[in-house]
């Protein structure tokens, strides 16, 4: 059975339905359960309103940049 815990209000729900992504947000905060399966692992659910698509896209060409940059100077030494 698993169990996800709203990080931000504290409610709880139980259930398999927490495997689905659109059952791994909190309804009322909008931001990713903290579900801990029966292992006792705990994972962050889906959480839409914290990483939006564009901007995660954006953070992978800022990396991609700094490794440019590395390799740049490695060629300078
Ligand atoms: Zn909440």
């Amino acid at each position: 059975m698993l169990e996800g815990r709203c990080p931000k209000c504290g409610i709880r729900y139980y259930g398999w339905a927490l495997l689905n992504p659109e059952h791994q947000t909190c309804p009322d905060c909008g931001i990713g359960l903290y579900i801990k399966d029966s292992n006792g692992t705990i994972s962050e659910g889906y959480s839409p309103s914290v990483i939006d698509k564009n901007l995660f896209e954006e953070i992978i060409n800022i990396v991609d940049d700094e490794k440019k940059d590395k390799n740049r100077d490695m060629k300078d030494d």
